[in-house]
């Protein structure tokens, strides 16, 4: 055994010398994901919740249970929203058998809330809804980091409206932005998103306040594959606040430079500070609402790395993951048994 799994480590090694680094840009969609304050919150509702009589459960086990014979709905443990995580009891008095775990809930949400995608279509018609957005513009795109984290805090501005001038200086440094890329703005607010209050900026005339995109700037990313030839140019622009515009805007204009030409938003990002400044790519996965101006998403950073360490092996290698479950499979393998030793 251990023989193969040293083969299939070398395989790997020869097969794909790189390894890429995974990054979660999404917040966790739950009743405490970063929000505008004005929108509907994310609500969930717990279908079914229930007890055994050992009142013993485990957390994360779904695998290793897989085997064992279903019994009854009634010793089922399910879901708590506190934690986000499936619960399964362990075999109870009365069951034949281990008890499979399940969970179930239903939820209710605004397009715009938590990490989600602004469709075009947000602030202009006829453009795209977010079922319509084409999958080469979602799948592995090339991503830069422009970070105006420290022009915002010099600037004293709440609502400060990041310039051209930034852009351009950016560019002046590291390059071109490339044709096709998805540009995410750092403005350094997503250290907030643990404070909703403070995130979001609400004011007692129920206005939020946090810096965003100017007009220019937002006009500047979305003309830019026409300034420079490029066939795509810009295809979405990302940031780690509420809103592509400044928190108190009221017409929007940064959201409407961008849609009104097809590039899309992304809204609530978390760890940008994880990225390099170029050279990563990006997934971009939107729940596919028909006809829907934004919906939630899961976005997913690709960094190339090369094989330094015993961690970037456990990711590539299927041998070595099994060997990271073996701890748990050994413990079901036991107590199963015990625990149905005892009841019966
Ligand atoms: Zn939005």
């Amino acid at each position: 055994m251990m023989a193969l799994h040293v083969l299939a480590l070398l395989v790997v090694m020869a097969a794909s010398p790189v390894v890429p680094r995974l990054v979660e840009l999404s917040y966790t969609y739950n009743v405490d994901a970063p929000t505008s304050p004005k929108l509907r919150p994310f609500s969930m509702t717990v279908l079914k919740k229930g007890t055994n009589d050992l009142g013993i459960w485990l957390v994360h086990l779904l695998l290793l249970y897989d085997a064992y014979t279903y019994v009854s709905s009634e010793h089922l443990y399910t879901f708590t929203p506190t934690h986000h995580v499936t619960l399964l009891s362990l075999p109870c008095r009365g069951c034949r058998g281990a008890v499979t775990g399940w969970s179930s809930t239903s939820f209710c949400t605004s397009e715009h809330s938590g990490t989600h995608v602004d469709a075009p279509v947000h602030f202009a018609r006829d453009t795209w809804p977010i079922n319509e957005i084409p999958l080469e513009r979602l799948w592995r795109v090339p991503g830069v980091v422009i970070d105006v984290s420290q022009a915002i805090s010099e600037a004293n501005e709440t609502n400060f409206a990041i310039p051209v001038s930034e852009l351009e200086a950016w560019e002046s440094r590291h390059g071109v932005i490339p044709d096709g890329a998805l540009v995410f703005i750092r403005t350094g607010w997503g250290a907030k998103s643990h404070d909703l209050a403070e995130y979001s900026g609400i004011d007692n005339q129920r206005r939020n306040n946090f810096p965003g995109l100017s007009k220019e700037a937002a006009t500047w990313l979305a003309t830019h594959g026409a300034r420079h030839g490029h066939p795509t140019g810009v295809v979405g622009v990302g940031v780690d606040t509420i809103s592509v515009d400044v928190g108190n805007s009221t017409h929007y204009e940064a959201h409407q430079a961008m849609y009104s030409r097809n590039v899309y938003g992304m809204e609530n990002l978390a760890n940008l500070d994880q990225l390099p400044t170029t050279n990563f790519l990006v997934t971009v996965m939107p729940m596919r609402i028909g006809g829907g101006s934004g919906a939630p998403a899961r976005i997913i950073a690709e960094l190339p790395e090369k094989h330094t360490g015993a961690s970037h092996l456990i990711q590539a290698s299927e041998g070595t993951r099994m060997n990271a479950e073996l701890p748990f499979l050994l413990m079901a393998a036991v107590v199963g048994p015990l625990l149905r030793h005892l009841r019966d």
